[in-house]
């Protein structure tokens, strides 16, 4: 059990949410990615991972599914450890949207950036900075170099390695024409360099790799940890870019539904199309919900009120105490 000033949280909390929600019918399993819509809905889980490096979790728990949109805040850390803060605001930009995640409309009039690295057009931009470890022909990182970057980086914060699910990749790959298009926009407007093509097959793998609901909570505990992992101490992400991963979760990681989420749960999240969400409690502790039915923002309907009921009963909001 774990000391809050107001509520504990432990398996009995958990368990009392899980309970709730289990038989929750509303929301739509995700279906433009062919792929997705083969997972099922009855999928559910909720696992708490603090800084100490315990772990508290109910439901399926062990159930993989494929990361997606979560992915978009560790490659958004890996591209500021690799080009730099002034970099990164030069090519995508930090400001909240209200349109939806796949907007094919949004660059800025002036500077062409994309609004925000957890939109698809951002996400795609940060992706193409992202380098390799080690470039093995002297002539810059390969594809395969910047995709063992990214699995690196993962394996840091999920203390484990992650594989990426093929079939959801493949399924991606050929139905992604909107990110596409996305793509050869940012081309015309050089916010993208030539990499067109090799850089959408890393955007779609990083949302392709299959976590557990437990590795996103540690994951997100990992960002709660100061980017050091609770179970492994292993450091995922230099300490200083850590503030920048949690301000564009709070203010762009869930969809058109960020400032509710900020109002009612008050914490940095993100979620994805698969039906994950994750929330970061700094200094405390990571919270992941897994449930795949998603509400009209695209955001797990079961995860928002187990998010929302654990910020409230817990009093968990960031403002809660000011
Ligand atoms: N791979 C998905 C896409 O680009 C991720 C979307 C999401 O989870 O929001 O459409």
């Amino acid at each position: 059990m774990f000391n809050f000033s107001i509520n504990p949280i432990d398996l009995e909390l958990l368990t009392q949410l899980h309970d709730r929600y289990k038989n929750c019918r509303s929301g739509t399993v995700a279906s433009y990615i062919p792929e997705l819509a083969k997972m099922n809905p009855d999928a559910f889980s909720i696992c708490i991972a603090t800084v100490d490096g315990e772990m508290l979790s109910v439901g399926d728990d062990r159930q993989l599914f494929t990361i997606q949109s979560i992915s978009k805040v560790f490659t958004y850390g890996m591209a500021l450890e690799d080009r730099g803060r002034d970099m990164l605001l030069s090519k995508v930009g930090v400001e909240p949207t209200g349109d939806l995640f796949n907007s094919i409309i949004r660059l800025d009039e002036n500077s062409k950036r994309p609004d925000n690295p957890m939109v698809n057009a951002g996400a795609i931009a940060t992706t193409n900075l992202i380098q390799g470890d080690t470039t093995t022909d002297g002539l810059g990182p390969t594809a395969t170099d910047r995709l063992n970057r990214i699995l690196n980086a993962f394996r840091a914060y999920a203390g484990r390695d992650l594989y990426v699910d093929s079939a959801v990749f493949m399924s991606e790959r050929a139905t992604g024409h909107r990110n596409r298009a996305l793509a050869h926009l940012m081309r015309h407007f050089e916010m993208m360099d030539d990499r067109i093509d090799e850089t959408l097959d890393l955007y779609f793998q990083q949302c392709a790799l299959l976590v557990d609901c437990r590795d996103l909570a540690l994951m997100a505990a990992t960002l709660a940890n100061n980017g050091i992992n609770p179970r492994s101490g292993v450091r995922a992400i230099e300490s200083e870019y850590v503030r920048d991963l949690l301000s564009v979760m709070y203010t762009c990681g869930m969809y058109n539904f960020a400032g509710e989420w900020a109002y009612q749960v008050g914490l940095p999240g993100k979620s994805g199309v698969s039906g994950g969400i994750i929330a970061v409690v700094p200094g405390k502790m990571g919270i992941a919900v897994f449930s795949p039915p998603l509400d009209v923002h695209g955001n797990s309907v079961r995860g928002v009120k187990v998010c929302e009921d654990l910020s409230n009963i817990c009093k968990l909001h960031l403002f809660d105490r000011c």
